[in-house]
């Protein structure tokens, strides 16, 4: 496993300042209601210095962690930290882990990320729908997986409130990848608040695992498909990839190392970044719209920004189905027990 690299030039980008003292009672005033406002959705978190980074640790029980983010929020140095074997990140201070052992590259390289890391990083490398597609081992379930690039339609909030449906009828969240563009977030503010607000409301019959979708989502509607989306000439991918991901941070997010291409077109250069910048490429089994049927064990992919009613009626009906042989909730698993094969919730 090599160090992942460092992405250069993030030191030169345009960043949110930092209130001062000098500022108003009323700027403060504002800032605590924002602090404590229900929805930690607003945009209040300055994200700076932001870069990968790779540091093994272990907890004082001998849990291992790694340490693959490395930034400052609001001036404090953070880092994101994976569970590689249960597939799950937090945002930690670094003086929590500073006086942590460190742990060797061996127990990383032994994990069911890292593993799965280098099998879909590894060749053959096709142009179309690289990375994770189903379940590494057998499963029944599903695994749903919703894209948000940018668009000109607002949120497709019905989607979502079919999805939350469902799982009320067990009382048990439904786990959703949601795939978001930097600009799809920065263009539709309230839909964005809206579905933060119902993925974090205990009742909101959603468990969202934030999937990097890239800042821009390139797309030229001329162009082949061997030069379009990421693969197009002149695009910054470090910058498109963390750019995403600070823009979830910003919002009090966590991202999850998980990037879904856009338009699921990549090649080996892409993919290889992305492992060194622990990411794991997450393709589809069932493009729904497109009118691949969906198998158990299936990455499934619908566009939940309103630019792809056949792919959500396709799900629709794969709902009925499921309720009409008795499932609920519990047919669909979070993206990590496609990795891990672990399926409680
Ligand atoms: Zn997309």
């Amino acid at each position: 496993m090599r160090e992942p690299r460092r992405a250069a030039g993030l030191a030169s980008e345009k960043i949110c300042r930092r209130g001062t003292a000098s500022r108003s009672s009323f700027l403060l005033l504002l800032s605590a209601l924002l602090y404590f406002w229900p929805s930690a959705s607003v945009s209040a978190l300055v994200i700076e210095d932001y870069r990968p980074c790779f540091h093994a640790y272990q907890e004082s029980g001998g849990t291992l962690r790694v340490a693959w983010r490395q930034f400052q929020e609001n001036g404090t140095p953070h880092f994101l930290v994976m569970d590689p074997v249960r597939v799950e990140t937090e945002k930690v201070p670094r003086r929590d882990i500073e006086r942590k052992s460190p742990a060797g590259s061996h127990r990383w390289e032994g994990t069911p990320f890292a593993g799965a890391l280098a099998r879909y990083s590894a060749p053959p490398h096709p142009l179309q729908n690289a990375g994770i597609r189903r379940a590494e081992g057998p499963a029944r379930e599903y695994f749903l997986t919703v894209d948000l690039c940018p668009s000109r339609t607002p949120l497709d909030r019905g989607f979502f409130r079919k999805i939350a449906g469902f799982a009320a009828e067990s009382g048990t969240a439904v786990p959703v990848g949601v795939a978001a563009s930097g600009l799809w977030i920065k263009n539709h503010p309230e839909d964005f608040r809206w579905l933060v607000d119902l993925g974090r409301a205990p009742a909101g019959g959603l468990r969202i695992t934030w999937i990097n979708h890239s800042y821009s989502h390139p797309f030229d509607p001329s162009a082949p498909v061997e030069r379009n989306f990421l693969l197009r000439p002149g695009v910054d991918l470090s910058f498109e990839v963390l750019e995403a991901e600070k823009i979830l941070l910003q919002h009090g997010l966590v991202p999850a190392p998980y990037f879904r291409f856009p338009g699921l077109v990549s090649d080996r250069l892409r993919v290889e970044s992305l492992r060194e910048w622990l990411l794991l490429p997450v393709g589809a089994g069932a493009w729904m719209g497109k009118g691949e049927t969906a198998k158990p064990g299936d990455i499934i992919l619908v566009h939940g920004n309103g630019n792809e009613p056949r792919g959500v009626r396709e799900l629709y009906r794969l709902l009925d189905r499921l309720r009409s042989e008795g499932g609920r909730a519990a047919v669909f698993l979070p993206l990590a027990a496609a990795i891990t094969g672990q399926t409680a919730p």
